[in-house]
C-alpha cells in the first residue's frame, strides 16, 4: 500500500494479489453513490469484467459497463465522444465514480472522459498491464490522441484510488510484460541504483510471474514515480527524468508507424540503451555500466540494438528529425535525459546534434 500525495489530493495506490475480486468490498466505504460506470475493452471484459462486477454486486453497488475495442485507436476523440454520450445517456450522476479497468489506453481515455464530465467526477483505476501499474496509472496525466499526434488532449487529474492486482498480470501476453518491465528498468536507472541491482537479480521472477517479486517491482515502480511527480506534478523540471530513453524511444515508435514491429516499451528499452551508450561515448558514463545496462535487458529478452526489429528500414538522420519534433525540445536544441551512473540521471539541452547522429548510426 502506497500513499500518494500530490498538490491539495492525497490518494492511495494498493497493490496485491486478488483485488479485483475484493474491489467491491474495497469501494463501498469510499463511493458517494452506490452506483458506478465501468469502462473497459473487449479483451479486459472478457478476463476481468465478471470479477469485477461480481464484487460490486457483492458489495450492494450497482454498475453500467462501456466496453471499447483493444488498443491505441480507443484513444481516439470518437471513442472520448462516443464515451461522453453513452454516459449522458445513462443518466450519470455528478456523484458517480468512473472506473478504469485496463491498461493505459483505457486508463488515459477514461481519466480524461472524468476529468470533464459535468467538470469532473471520481475517477478509479484498476490498471491491469504491468505498464499501466507502474507508469500510466500514477502521475495524474490523463488524455486522448489527435489526428495530429498522440497525447495532445488532455488533463492532469488524479484518481481517488487505484487498485493494481498483480493478479490481473496473469492473463497479461508475454510481450506486454516485457514492456511494462522496460519501465520498471527506467525507474532503477533513473534515480535508484538499489533497484536496478534488485532487478538484476530478481527480473526474471517478475517476468516470469511470482507474485511476491511482481508485488515488490510494482510499489518500488509506483513510489519511485510518486517522488518525482510529487516534486513536479505539470513537468517543468524533474518530471522530465522520467522521459529517459523516451526521445530515442519516440523517434523509433514515430519511425515504425506505431505499428505491430515495436511497441513502446521494446522502443524505450533500445532508447534506453542508446540514452546510455551516448552518456558513455560522451564521457558521462563508465562503458562498465553501459555494458551491464544492455546485459540486463539482453538476458530478459528485451531487444537492445535497432536490427533486432524487423522489417524497418532505419534511417538515421529520418530518426533525428523526429527528435527534433519531439514535444521536449525547446530553444532549439534537443533535450535529453543521460546517464552519469546506473542511478544517477540528469538533463542536458547541450548535446550536439552531430554527436546525436553518430550514436543512432552506431546503433543502426
Ligand atoms: P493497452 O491499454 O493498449 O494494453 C495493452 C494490451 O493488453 C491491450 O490489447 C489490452 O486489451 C490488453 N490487456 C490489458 N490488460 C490485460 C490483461 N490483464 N490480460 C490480457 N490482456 C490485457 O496498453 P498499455 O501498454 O497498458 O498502455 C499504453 C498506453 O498508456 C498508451 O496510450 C500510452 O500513451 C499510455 N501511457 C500513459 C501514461 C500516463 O502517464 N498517463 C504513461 C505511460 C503510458
Ligand atoms: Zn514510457
Amino acid at each position: 500500500q502506497v500513499q500518494v500525495a500530490l498538490g491539495l489530493r492525497s490518494y492511495e495506490i494498493l497493490i496485491g494479489a486478488d483485488l479485483i475480486a475484493g474491489a467491491g468490498a474495497i469501494l463501498k466505504d469510499m463511493i458517494k453513490n452506490p452506483r458506478v460506470a465501468i469502462v473497459t475493452d473487449e479483451n479486459v471484459a472478457a478476463l476481468h469484467l465478471n470479477g469485477l462486477q461480481n464484487s460490486l454486486t457483492e458489495a450492494g453497488i450497482q454498475f453500467s459497463t462501456f466496453v471499447f475495442p483493444p488498443g491505441e485507436s480507443s484513444k481516439s476523440i470518437a471513442s472520448y465522444s462516443d464515451l461522453m454520450n453513452r454516459l449522458l445517456d445513462s443518466r450519470i450522476q455528478r456523484d458517480e465514480a468512473l472506473i478504469a479497468l485496463g491498461g493505459g489506453v483505457i486508463g488515459d481515455l477514461t481519466g480524461f472522459a472524468a476529468s470533464t464530465l459535468r467538470r469532473g467526477v471520481d475517477f478509479i483505476q484498476i490498471p491491469t498491464t504491468l505498464l499501466s501499474q507502474v507508469d500510466s496509472s500514477v502521475g495524474g496525466k490523463t488524455g486522448i490522441n489527435a489526428p495530429q499526434g498522440k497525447n495532445l488532449i488532455g488533463a492532469f487529474y488524479q484518481p481517488r484510488l487505484v487498485l493494481a492486482d498483480i493478479s490481473a498480470l496473469d492473463t497479461l501476453p508475454p510481450r506486454e510484460v516485457l514492456a511494462g518491465y522496460a519501465e520498471v528498468v527506467k525507474y532503477g536507472l533513473l534515480g535508484d541504483y538499489e533497484i536496478f541491482e534488485w532487478l538484476e537479480l530478481n527480473g526474471k521472477k517478475v517476468i516470469e510471474g511470482d507474485a511476491a517479486a511482481r508485488i515488490y517491482a510494482v510499489e518500488q515502480s509506483v513510489k519511485a514515480k510518486a517522488r518525482i511527480v510529487a516534486k513536479d506534478e505539470r513537468e517543468g523540471g524533474v518530471r522530465a527524468l522520467l522521459n529517459l530513453g523516451h526521445t530515442f524511444g519516440h523517434a523509433l515508435e514515430a519511425e515504425t508507424g506505431y505499428g505491430p514491429h515495436l511497441n513502446h516499451g521494446e522502443a524505450v528499452a533500445i532508447g534506453m540503451i542508446m540514452a546510455a551508450e551516448l552518456s558513455a561515448s560522451l564521457g558521462y558514463l563508465d562503458r562498465q555500466d553501459c555494458g551491464r545496462i544492455r546485459a540486463h535487458f539482453k538476458s530478459l529478452g528485451l531487444p537492445v540494438r535497432v536490427p533486432d526489429i524487423a522489417g524497418v528500414n532505419w534511417n538515421a538522420e529520418k530518426l533525428l528529425a523526429h527528435m527534433r519534433q519531439d514535444k521536449k525540445i525547446s530553444g532549439g536544441k534537443i533535450t535529453l535525459i543521460l546517464m552519469k551512473a546506473i542511478g544517477d540521471t540528469f538533463i542536458t539541452k547541450t548535446i550536439e546534434e552531430a554527436d546525436i547522429l553518430s550514436l543512432l548510426q552506431q546503433e543502426l
